[in-house]
């Protein structure tokens, strides 16, 4: 039977990280990574802006840092957690430059820092306008060189396992479909770490890849751990509009701080009816004044408007961005940009200690997937890369004092699993999900949210689905289709949730 003293479930920056970091410290141990798809597909590899680290003390500090993140989450961050993060972030800094991951810098050899919304002070290292791909390569190059990891890329979990005495509930290992050979298995582990990502792919217009559908969130809520502020997803204000395309491209935020505003079909700037700080509002405050100008407007989208913009240096700092615009056909020197708010981060997940740790014995989760205190209900920009490597530090520390104790569960007896089909109808599933898609999105975005029709049409979808797969057959899209719905519930049960809040306080 396969065994590996830790299982890392997810490639993006918080696998890797926290991959490079325990090998290296104990190289007694063996690692094994999966990734669903490839390991390049991943949220992390679409990071544009960049990681918010305090490093100049004279203009800025962390104390600054601290307040703009607990200032954007809304009054419900944990005022601990953010200040280890931002405190710990020019270490975890060193260590990503110590793999050769490089950052801009301006004419005077100095950190070239981009501002972005939120932020009091221009605190984000950038690398170009792709600085999650720069990370992920220097860190999947080192993994590779790793002796006692291994990345088992097309290797999709399908649900943890986990035994229970006497109240206490320990994960041992996990049940995993292997692509390429068509069959489910299973692994012991003696520490399981999910770093499996966001949920984007639950709403229409979303920034998020296909990967990201939720899966950790509903298999550690299936095997017991809490889930908390799943009702606080972030919508990005300015993806580029498209009516066929799933993912939306990004318009990274770091283009506002250049200078770019948001403009209606008039060509006339609206958001200092919201925020004094316009373009420079968080991303909530954005995103929902976009959203109450569609309203009253017939169009689909508004625009960014970049024409002003110094040309040769826009398409110097964001190459990525205007080779995507012109092969669109959208010259941003002459043509306005349209943009829609889209579904982009998830700012609640699986509850989990300073240590990356869920109240599951031997189970952790960092990156996207955890809810960590840090966001509160809303991110400040440039905060997740930044959260991910921190959170991995310390759950790699965490688990190299701790593994000692944890044990290889008994073998256990693998159940009779029905056969695997490898022709699996994407199609079928295509259609569910466009429509369990459209209920997430119009509840999520209107104002009469009628959570328990929701609920009982998501329940409605989940059953179609069922009744589509033979008894005898599971199929990955079926199960990805079940980790989407599961998800989506938990997001309207915590909705729910806070509405009553809300009406008591009000009370
Ligand atoms: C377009 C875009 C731009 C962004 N820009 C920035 C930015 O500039 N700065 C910033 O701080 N943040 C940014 N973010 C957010 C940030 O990129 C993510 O929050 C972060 O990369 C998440 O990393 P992660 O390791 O948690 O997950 P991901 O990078 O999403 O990786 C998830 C991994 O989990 C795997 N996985 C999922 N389910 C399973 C399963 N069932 N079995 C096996 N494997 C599974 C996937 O295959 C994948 O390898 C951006 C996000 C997007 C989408």
């Amino acid at each position: 039977m396969l065994k590996t003293d830790v299982l890392i479930i997810g490639s993006g920056i918080s696998g890797l990280f926290f991959a490079m970091k325990t090998a290296k410290q104990r190289p007694d141990l063996s690692l094994v990574i999966m990734a669903k798809e490839t390991a390049k597909n991943t949220n992390t590899r679409l990071a544009q802006g960049g990681i918010a680290v305090v490093t100049d003390h004279n203009s800025d500090s962390f104390k600054q840092h601290i307040k703009d993140t607990i200032e954007a989450g809304g009054g419900h961050c944990d005022p601990e957690i953010v200040k280890m993060v931002v405190q710990q972030a020019p270490d975890r800094l060193k260590e990503l430059l110590e793999i050769g991951t490089e950052f801009d810098k301006n004419k005077e050899g100095k950190w070239d820092l981009g501002l972005e919304g939120g932020h009091s002070q221009n605190r984000i290292l950038h690398h170009k306008d792709n600085s999650g791909l720069e990370i992920e390569q220097k860190l999947l190059k080192i993994i590779k060189q790793l002796p006692n990891v291994e990345l088992w890329e097309n290797h999709q979990v399908i649900d943890l396992n986990t035994e229970t005495k006497k109240d206490k509930t320990t994960c041992s290992g996990a049940f995993f479909y292997d692509k390429k050979y068509n069959r489910i298995k299973y692994i012991r582990a003696r520490t399981i770490v999910l770093c499996t990502g966001g949920c984007g792919q639950l709403f229409e217009n979303t920034t998020n890849p296909r990967i990201a559908t939720g899966d950790g969130i509903a298999m550690a809520a299936r095997a017991g751990a809490e889930i908390e502020d799943m009702q606080y997803i972030q919508f990005h204000p300015t993806a580029l509009h498209s009516s066929t395309e799933n993912p939306l491209f990004l318009i990274s935020e770091a283009v506002r701080g250049f200078g770019a505003h948001i403009v209606n079909q008039d060509q006339k700037r609206f958001l200092f009816k919201y925020d004094t700080r316009g373009e420079l509002a968080t991303r909530d405050i954005i995103s929902q004044a976009i959203f109450k100008e569609l309203q009253f407007s017939d169009q689909e989208h508004m625009y960014l408007d970049c024409r002003h913009l110094d040309y040769e240096a826009f398409t110097y700092h964001f190459p990525a961005i205007t080779a995507f615009c012109n092969q669109k056909g959208i010259n941003q020197k002459k043509d306005l940009i349209p943009i829609v708010p889209a579904a982009h981060y998830q700012c609640g997940g699986i509850k989990v200690n300073q240590n990356g740790r869920t109240a599951i014995k031997n189970l952790y989760a960092i990156g996207e997937c955890a809810r960590t205190g840090l966001h509160g209900k809303n991110r400040l920009a440039s905060n997740s890369l930044l959260e991910a490597l921190v959170f991995a530090h310390q759950a790699s520390e965490d688990i190299n004092k701790t593994i000692a104790g944890f044990t290889f569960s008994s073998k256990i007896l693998i159940p009779k699993f029905p056969k695997t089909e490898q022709s699996n109808d994407y199609h079928a599933f295509d259609i569910l999900k466009k429509e369990l898609q459209i209920l997430v999105t119009s509840f999520y975005t209107s104002e009469n949210r009628n959570p328990v029709l929701t609920e009982e049409k998501i329940k409605k979808l989940h059953e179609t689905a069922i009744s589509t797969i033979n008894p005898n057959e599971i199929t990955i899209p079926f199960i990805e289709f079940s980790n989407m719905t599961a998800t989506a519930l938990l997001i309207i049960e915590q909705c729910k949730k806070q509405n009553s809040l809300s009406a008591q306080i009000q009370n």
